[in-house]
């Protein structure tokens, strides 16, 4: 297929076709459309990607996030670090589990939270890590004694020195939404090598059931199940995971390539990690006059995400220059495994001209 010259590029494309809907099918072959078999070959498949005893599949990334705080079963007021640029989720259900989000700066290098701003109080009482954009966050040096929570949302696949992400803390948090690496439209699931931690998970997840017969409810929970149908259209992409992460770690390297020599400041790993991927945001200066530009141009740029402390959910918690500097400057790029070499050449041939030499 030849690429028009102005033929929008698009921000993202999930990677899937006729081996989804065949699942699909199958699905409606076996007439059970939710918590059946699919979601089962589902959780199996998730549990060996990220290297860990139970998965347990949700229907967002979101929902990931809120079961696993609940299941830290901590008191009203106890309070969560995260970092101050992410997406507003991973604070947002820390709120609204009663708990207190405490916002931690983030290193503008590597856009992940920056452990040696991390001050623990007597209520501290667990950590959220994010692995924004697939790049691993140094768990390593966070404070010890502390259970890590990590937002994988964006990071399956990723490995943290030789270890998959989902697999490092106490619990993971996955995303299926379409500008994932695995999509099912809308879906997610928990990580963990804890059983009870699971088991915990399990039943939050479906209106707080230990079990039904007898029926046993000891907390109430949520109906936060996916669907059968959905877990059919991550499958055949799950089970292709090294495919498609080779695949964005090729698109990747191509923009590394060509925007080497530019004065923007590029995505990257630590030496001994593997990025996952998730989008590759570049920072510039004068980023809304950029991204402005590309999208009159037909490249369909965004910004990175989010600096909580300049939302009204989270204000008065103080100044945070590294997420201030981040949300200001950062740009993701079209990413997904469709793009050609040529619109590779389209999108930095744009950002030499938009970008300022000096
Ligand atoms: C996508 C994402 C989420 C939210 O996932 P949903 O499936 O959209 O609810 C949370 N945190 C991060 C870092 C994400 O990238």
């Amino acid at each position: 297929m030849v690429q028009r010259e102005d033929a929008r590029i698009r921000l993202g494309l999930p990677d899937v076709g006729q081996a989804e809907l065949d699942e699909i099918a199958g699905v409606f072959e076996t007439g059970m459309l939710t918590m059946g078999p699919k979601v089962a070959d589902f959780e199996g498949e998730i549990a060996r990607a990220c290297e860990v005893e139970r998965a347990l599949a949700v229907s967002s990334g979101t929902a990931a996030l809120h079961v696993a705080v609940l299941a830290l079963d901590l008191q009203p007021g106890d309070e969560v670090l995260l970092p101050a640029y992410t997406f507003p989720a991973t604070g947002n259900v820390v709120a609204l589990a009663g708990l207190r989000p405490r916002l931690i700066d983030v290193d503008p290098e590597t856009m992940n939270l920056d452990a040696s701003r991390i001050e623990v109080g007597p209520r501290t009482k667990a950590v959220l890590a994010v692995h924004l954009f697939g790049r691993p966050a140094r768990l390593e040096e966070l404070p010890e004694g502390l259970p890590v929570l990590e937002d994988a949302a964006g990071a399956l696949g990723a490995e943290r020195q030789g270890r998959r992400c989902g697999g490092l803390g106490l619990l993971g948090c996955l995303s299926f939404h379409p500008r994932k690496i695995v999509t099912t439209g809308e879906g997610g699931a928990v990580t963990t090598n804890d059983a009870a931690v699971a088991d915990a998970v399990a039943a939050a997840r479906n209106h707080g059931w230990r079990s039904l017969v007898p029926p046993d409810m000891p907390a109430p929970g949520l109906n936060y199940r996916l669907s059968d149908i959905l877990a059919a259209v991550g499958l055949p992409q799950i089970r292709r995971l090294p495919e498609l992460l080779a695949a964005r770690t090729r698109i990747a390297d191509g923009y590394t390539e060509r925007l080497r020599h530019l004065p923007v400041h590029l995505p990257g790993a630590d030496a001994g990690d593997v990025h996952g991927w998730q989008a590759y945001v570049i920072q510039v200066d004068d980023r809304d006059r950029v991204l402005r530009e590309l999208r009159a141009q037909g490249i369909e740029a965004q910004i990175g995400t989010y600096a909580l402390h300049l939302l009204g959910a989270y204000r008065d918690q103080g100044a945070f220059p590294g997420a201030s500097r981040v949300f200001e400057r950062a740009l993701a790029l079209p990413f997904h495994t469709r793009l050609a070499d040529g619109d590779l050449d389209r999108v930095a041939g744009a950002l030499d001209k938009l970008v300022s030499h000096h």
